[in-house]
């Protein structure tokens, strides 16, 4: 773990429903079986199934169009999209089950491809009004929030001037990305979505941004949407998986993504 980005609390234990969907290590978290996917009658995803426990990295490459955020929009809960076959659960739990603040409350985060801007909300009240709503009783005290954010935006290299100014109003790629991350560290998940965090980032915030998802990889699994190689050189996947007209066709390891760097995806396809 990078010495800079501080201790976790514990993994939560979260009670919805009645159903304990809070995780302990080597647990199955994420199972995803035979998901089918429509968006307005079009189906987007085509039978893809996947399981990620606590403490795996898991990276989803394949061309635009492919259907990868529609997976993480889907996991996610996102109205627009309608399972019509398969199923998704989180430890245990049918996420149809759960609304997507009780997701978020279990431990589930998504990181947008791309991030909307809230004009008149500003970043230090968006946070704390954040991490209050989804760590709920675990949330922290108003001293110990200001420490965890202070800690974190100084290993981010972010700037106190952030929290003034209106959510990703004006902001730079590379600024929308940091403050996913930022929020990320301080919500806590136990999974993570991510969608193409890397994109627009340059070497220094592409390295800040890793060491943020390496900071919670010990006690949470990742799905990481990437295009490129370049994030995994710093966030090392345990799986990838190469996604193609929603499905995964193909499931390696690191050498995965050099290969297809080189090679492209047409190799792959039927
Ligand atoms: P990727 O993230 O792999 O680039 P997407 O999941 O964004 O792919 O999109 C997959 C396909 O689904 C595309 O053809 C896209 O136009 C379509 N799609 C995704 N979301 C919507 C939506 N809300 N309404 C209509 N079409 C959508
Ligand atoms: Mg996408």
């Amino acid at each position: 773990m990078n010495p800079r980005f501080g201790e976790k609390p514990n993994a939560r234990t979260v009670i919805d429903k009645g159903v304990i969907v809070g995780v302990g290590m080597g647990d199955e978290m994420l199972s995803i079986d035979n998901l089918h996917v429509s968006v307005e009658d079009t189906e987007i995803i085509k039978g893809l199934s996947l399981k990620i426990n606590i403490g795996e990295v898991h990276a989803i490459m394949g061309r635009n169009g492919s259907g990868k955020s529609t997976l993480a929009s889907v996991v996610m809960g996102h109205p627009a999209y309608q399972i019509t076959s398969g199923s998704i659960k989180f430890n245990g739990t049918p996420l149809e089950d759960l609304e997507v603040f009780e997701r978020a409350r279990a431990g589930m985060f998504l990181s947008f491809q791309y991030p909307s801007s809230i004009p008149g909300v500003q970043v230090g009240t968006f946070l704390r009004k954040s991490v209050a709503a989804v760590r709920g009783e675990n949330a922290p005290s108003a001293r110990e929030f200001r420490k965890e954010l202070k800690g974190h935006m100084e290993a981010l290299e972010m700037d106190k001037s952030f929290l003034s100014r209106y959510v990703n109003d004006g902001f730079s790629g590379g600024e929308k990305k940091r403050l996913e991350i930022l929020q990320m560290l301080l919500l806590n998940p136990t999974l993570a979505l991510l969608d193409e965090t890397d994109s627009g980032l340059d070497i220094d915030a592409l390295r800040v941004v890793s060491e943020g998802i390496n900071s919670i990889t010990p006690t949470a699994g990742c799905l990481l949407i990437t295009h490129y190689q370049r994030l995994l050189e710093h966030v090392k996947p345990d799986y990838v998986h190469v996604m193609i007209d929603g499905k995964i066709v193909k499931t390696g390891g690191p050498e995965l993504a050099i290969e297809l760097e080189s090679k492209g995806y047409d190799w792959l396809e039927a």
